[in-house]
């Protein structure tokens, strides 16, 4: 399914450093100074909290004008446990979706390219998604990947350096998922909630090690086959039509690091608009 090359550069320690959080200073003066610093430290949190209240208002007023009945928006957000289970018609059982719902995926990210326009295109259209993120390409763009989370997103992993799991030794699978989760642990700060595997390419060992691991493997749908660089936003938009009136609902896989998806998605947010589907978002515990 899933035959896109990630581009893979090798881990910057810099990055891993600038995600970790600064520990918290304890006081070095005498009960005295701690009492002042102590009151002084209240009134600046009041007052940062108030300004973090103004501009969640603003922000919230500014999302509702934008989110009109022209939008696609997102229906509604499922939240699933934090266990070892399995999701997507096409390899395990469907998730609880009515007909005409479906669930944006994207694969192979962060891109610095094309992931932008792809967060852009879902902003412009109200709509949640979930990305499964490749371990180096975290690594790389760590604010990129932090940012795709802060506009409201979910995030999973897609092992390390995207291999074809099956033809790796059980031993280098795992150590793949080892690496894969100490990434985005390193930037996100919580272990991964969900994988999906590269090229859709199941392994035992790895089904294992996610199901004692208590993360739901995520397969699919459907898909729009995005990973032609040749493909104009019209065939993928036709694409995206005849998985749709094949399947009817389900999760849906693209690819934010396909330049041809980025651009196109616009156009296909809006097929799924005209055509009367509701968007559905994943969340986990
Ligand atoms: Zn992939």
């Amino acid at each position: 399914m899933d035959t896109t090359r990630s581009r893979v550069k090798m881990p910057c320690p810099t990055n891993q450093r600038m995600a970790s959080r600064p520990s918290r200073r304890s006081h070095p003066a005498g009960p005295a100074s701690r009492r002042t610093g102590r009151s002084h430290t209240y009134r600046r949190q009041k007052r940062m909290k108030a300004i973090a209240l103004i501009l969640a208002a603003l922000a919230g007023t500014a999302s509702a004008a934008d989110c009109g009945p022209d939008k696609l928006n997102t229906e509604r957000t499922i939240i699933l446990k934090r266990e070892g289970a399995a999701y997507g018609a096409l390899q395990h059982s469907a998730l609880p979706l009515k007909k005409g719902e479906v669930v944006l995926t994207f694969d192979d990210g962060p891109s610095p390219e094309n992931t932008p326009l792809v967060l852009k295109a879902l902003s412009d259209q109200c709509a949640k998604a979930t990305f499964f993120l490749v371990g180096q390409n975290i690594t790389q763009n760590p604010e990129l990947a932090r940012r795709e989370v802060s506009e409201g997103h979910s995030a999973g992993i897609h092992s390390d350096t995207h291999p074809n799991l099956g033809s790796l030794s059980p031993e280098q699978q795992l150590e793949d998922l080892k690496r894969s989760r100490a990434a985005y642990k390193a930037v996100f700060g919580v272990e991964t909630p969900a994988y999906r595997f590269p090229f859709l390419a199941e392994t035992p060992t790895m089904l294992e090690a996610l199901k004692q691991a208590n993360i739901t493997v995520a397969s699919i749908d459907m898909g729009i086959n995005d990973w032609i660089p040749e493909d104009t936003t019209a065939i993928l938009a036709q694409r995206l039509k005849d998985s749709l009136d094949k399947s009817g609902s389900g999760i849906i896989l693209m690819h934010d690091a396909n330049g041809p998806t980025a651009k196109a998605l616009p156009t296909l947010l809006q097929v799924l608009k005209d055509k009367g589907y509701k968007v559905v978002h994943l969340e986990w515990q």
